[in-house]
């Protein structure tokens, strides 16, 4: 062996015995959280979704953390917005239905602890059920809503409003929390023809009419059985040409971002989108991996880049960002726990999987929950019936394995009626009642909330 040759192994030697540093997640100056609205994960090109859907997002992905199990804490916008701006699941902080919103002395809201810290925070929203009028203005400076149709048709306006921000926050030295909440790929499916072209998705290939349907899918086709030949695909191409459409969007947010070394950046969605996996379309009522499993990625300072497998939610982001930002949370609780040990190489302290409600149609009838874990994913229908789903072996939860495992049912369902009792006693506390205009109420409609007592 020659001098260098030893020299080398030596050096390997040492640098395997040698306990290996923890990767340290530095604060940075400016945090973005991203919400594309209505995600479903598996359809992104970084979750193994077909090439070409998402090519800005993946290669963002690849300058970060991609956690592989992220779900969502809620099913429909609304509540799951409000529990990733306050790290409370909705039980807790009370916004359940849509005739619920954030109390102004409910549970203190994530920009409220930056502005605390001395940070300068904003919003830009494009969903309703994510906006002030459900109490989700509180703790930011400022706040954008964008109210009309045309502009949650128009993505590139808000991309340009969070880059306009964030570039004063920048020349004027002030640290910075920026939410910005898209619409797409949410309902209506209609992508510009830029991304319907990239993808090969032909819209003229059905009627008009039938068109419209696939385009609102998620409140005008309510059984697989009513879609034609070919109108599976289409119905699917459509929606995947919207997440193209934002994602390409995002583009100039993630320059943005990786021309400096101190901001960092979140990506997630509120929740998923059923496309027939199920036999259904849309979100709200089911908790299958299509309408709960979200992406959620990471690039910042001092943040890895790999995929880390621990099962993590949405809660989880408020609990995350209060602990890289060193914010004073005390004496506030999360539901959610903080990531940053998965960040650094660490386990996470949490072994009892993480949980995830549907919708409350009121807030005292019981939605449909589930507890998910690395191994089983537990749920437990409104009317009580039970499921049970190996994660390992049955990911897209086709099988039903109840019956085999009494004893994994009850230890998960006794933590499920706690949670979800306890919920349905304390709806009240946290939540006010939305202030809804006319703008807005014409905004639910858009979105194919027809009725205001129906919500998705
Ligand atoms: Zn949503």
């Amino acid at each position: 062996m020659t001098r260098s040759l030893l020299a080398c192994a030596l050096l390997s030697l040492l640098a395997a015995c040698s306990p290996r540093a923890e990767p340290d997640v530095g604060t940075p100056r400016h945090v973005v959280v991203i919400v594309i609205d209505a995600t479903q994960a598996a359809q992104l090109g970084c979750y193994g979704g077909a090439d070409g859907t998402s090519p800005q997002i993946d290669a963002f992905a690849r300058t970060g953390t991609r956690f592989a199990n992220a779900t969502a804490s809620a099913t429909w916008t609304l509540p799951s917005t409000t529990s990733l701006l306050t790290g409370l699941l909705q039980e807790h902080h009370g916004v359940v239905t849509n005739h619920h919103a954030l109390a102004a002395d409910g549970a203190p809201t994530l920009p409220e602890l930056f502005v605390d810290a001395g940070w300068r925070t904003a919003a830009f929203v494009q969903m309703v059920y994510a906006s002030d009028a459900y109490g989700l203005d509180r703790g930011f400076d400022t706040y954008t809503y964008y109210a009309s149709a045309a502009e949650k048709r128009e993505d590139g306006r808000a991309v340009l409003d969070v880059l306009g921000w964030l570039s004063e926050r920048a020349a004027d030295n002030e640290r910075s929390f920026t939410y910005a909440h898209f619409r797409r790929p949410h309902s209506p499916y209609d992508p510009d023809v830029l991304s319907v072209a990239a993808l090969g998705v032909n819209p003229t290939s059905v009627p008009h009419e039938r068109l419209e349907m696939l385009m609102h899918a998620d409140s005008r086709v309510r059984d697989i059985a009513e879609l034609r030949s070919g109108e599976l695909d289409l119905l699917r191409g459509l929606y995947r040409a919207n997440v193209r459409a934002i994602d390409e969007r995002l583009a100039s947010v993630f320059e943005w971002a990786a021309a400096r070394d101190d901001v960092l950046v979140i990506l997630t969605a509120d929740h998923g989108e059923g496309l027939g996996e199920h036999e259904h379309f849309g979100h709200g009522d089911m908790v299958h991996p299509e309408h709960v499993g979200i992406p959620l990625i990471i690039a910042g300072p001092g943040v890895p880049t790999g995929v880390n497998e621990a099962r993590v939610a949405t809660v989880d982001v408020a609990a995350t960002l209060a602990d890289i930002c060193a914010l004073d949370t005390a004496p506030r609780d999360f539901d959610g726990v903080s990531l940053v040990p998965l960040l650094r190489g660490m386990a996470l302290d949490r072994d009892d999987g993480v949980f995830v409600s549907g919708r409350y149609r009121t807030a005292d009838n019981p939605p449909t929950v589930a507890s998910k874990d690395a191994r089983w994913s537990l749920v437990r229908h409104g009317n009580g019936d039970v499921a049970l789903y190996d994660l390992v072996n049955d990911p897209d939860e086709r099988t039903d394995v109840a019956s085999d495992h009494p004893d994994v049912i009850a230890a998960r369902l006794a933590q499920l009626e706690r949670l979800v009792d306890r919920g349905v006693r304390n709806t009240a506390p946290g939540a006010a009642s939305p202030q809804l205009d006319d703008e807005r109420r014409a905004a639910l409609r858009d979105l194919g909330y027809i009725d205001d007592s129906e919500d998705r």
